[in-house]
């Protein structure tokens, strides 16, 4: 047993309001235990693989250089080549094209020679590997497992759902605790977020039942505190779902607006927002003014607003990336938030009256995030602004590691002047 172990647990797609005693008991009486970050935000766009990158590196996505769950990647003839970075091939491709998976070392490449990291995630292959495209830890997912650098057999009975969620956590609590970092990625609710409207019988089941993984996981920790062990868990979630209320096909938009959508435009779906990729052959001028006068678009971030927003302009051809339009209605459950979502040109569709996530929305924005261990007060409760990029840092600095000279963006989260005694 090390002395010290760091473990990250997330509810993929939980939203902060979700969280009560009688529907999430478990994150309930965490909040008792340690601090929770009521300023939690997650990235732009709020979407799982971008958020994996940005907690595996503590970057942001102009750092590490994944720009979205979907995107376009420049070609050397100056045209632009769509692509899924759920796939598990797409790490692969970029690091052929570009140099490197990521432009960042993760949590994996950073503790490998300091205990190591145990990956077990139940999300797509493309965000499980986000963790570590370099092999330097290990990953249990169902369509794609490694351990320290080489392959290993995928977990083919973890299914996209409750039940797969309980098989993972079972085998993450007998195989994933040896090392420095275990970090267990729950499919749910976001699976049946997807599939359910926002509030329905389904989807607080799925919350249910991922709280109830939390749990166990809380129960191991109390078994190794009391072994003596030191032990950090930070809990939460990537983002949050708002429900989809109109599907809007913005390249059938440009197409009609003679905007040639296709080599030299790509507009990447990313569920509630879009990445607006144009090749530089191009005069972004037309795209950009026909864009801002869309009523679909509810903000365009170009420039200084798509920096300040963690992405890099000019990368890969991004000249702006739209947060779609919502209100803050309810649906037919009473659940705030509603918004439209972006045909995707591949892949899962958007369900109407379902949850969806990746952009700017109240609730999308609002995670759950709680620390419970050494340098976090119990019953705390931070407003700060906090992360996805704070997380890493938080949790080198409880292992006694710092940055290595290769900085990160996020800062610790421990011990900062915001927290506040509990109220
Ligand atoms: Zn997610």
């Amino acid at each position: 047993m090390t002395d010290r172990l760091a473990l990250l647990v997330i509810l993929d797609g939980l939203r902060r309001d979700a969280l009560s005693p009688e529907r999430t008991p478990n994150l309930w009486r965490l909040m008792g235990r340690g601090t929770a970050f009521t300023g939690y935000r997650s990235m732009f766009p709020s979407a799982t693989r971008i958020v994996s990158a940005s907690t595996a590196t503590g970057c942001l996505p102009a750092s590490h250089g994944l720009a979205g769950n979907s995107l376009a990647l420049l070609r050397e003839d100056g045209t632009l080549l769509p692509l899924d970075a759920g796939d598990p091939g797409f790490l692969p491709t970029r690091r052929a094209l570009r140099g490197s998976a990521l432009d960042r070392p993760t949590l994996a490449d950073r503790l490998a020679p300091h205990g190591g990291v145990a990956i077990f995630s139940n999300v797509s292959p493309g965000a499980a590997l986000a963790h570590d495209p370099n092999r330097s830890g290990r990953l249990v997912q169902r369509a794609i497992a490694h351990e320290p650098g080489r392959e290993a057999a995928p977990a083919t009975d973890i299914t996209l759902d409750a039940a797969g969620d309980a098989r993972l956590t079972a085998r993450f609590l007998e195989e994933g605790l040896g090392g420095a970092l275990g970090l267990l990625w729950l499919g749910e609710p976001d699976a049946s977020q997807h599939a359910h409207p926002l509030g329905s019988p389904a989807a607080w089941a799925a919350i249910t039942a991922a709280d109830t993984r939390l749990g166990e996981v809380m129960a191991a920790v109390d078994r190794r505190r009391t072994a003596g062990q030191e032990v950090l868990l930070l809990a939460g979630s990537d983002h949050g779902h708002e429900t989809v209320e109109a599907v809007i096909d913005v390249e059938a938009e440009l197409a009609a607006a003679g905007l040639d959508p296709g080599e030299t435009l790509v507009t990447a779906s990313n569920g509630t927002s879009v990445l607006v990729h144009l090749a530089p052959s191009r005069d972004p001028a037309p795209v950009l003014e026909f864009l801002r006068a869309r009523p679909w678009v509810g903000t365009l971030l170009e420039g200084e607003a798509l920096a300040a927003a963690g992405q890099r302009p000019g990368a890969e051809g991004l000249i702006a990336a739209i947060a779609m339009r919502r209100h803050g209605g309810v649906n037919q459950y009473g659940i705030p938030g509603m918004a439209l979502a972006a045909k995707p040109v591949a892949g899962k569709p958007d369900r109407l009256g379902c949850g969806q996530h990746g952009g700017l929305g109240a609730a999308e924005q609002a995670p759950v995030m709680i620390a419970d261990g050494p340098g976090f007060a119990p019953g705390g409760r931070d407003a700060a602004p906090a992360r996805p990029i704070d997380l890493a840092p938080t949790l080198l600095a409880f292992l006694g590691h710092g940055d290595a000279g290769v900085p990160m963006d996020g800062r610790p989260l421990q011990s900062r002047p915001s927290q506040q005694p509990p109220g």
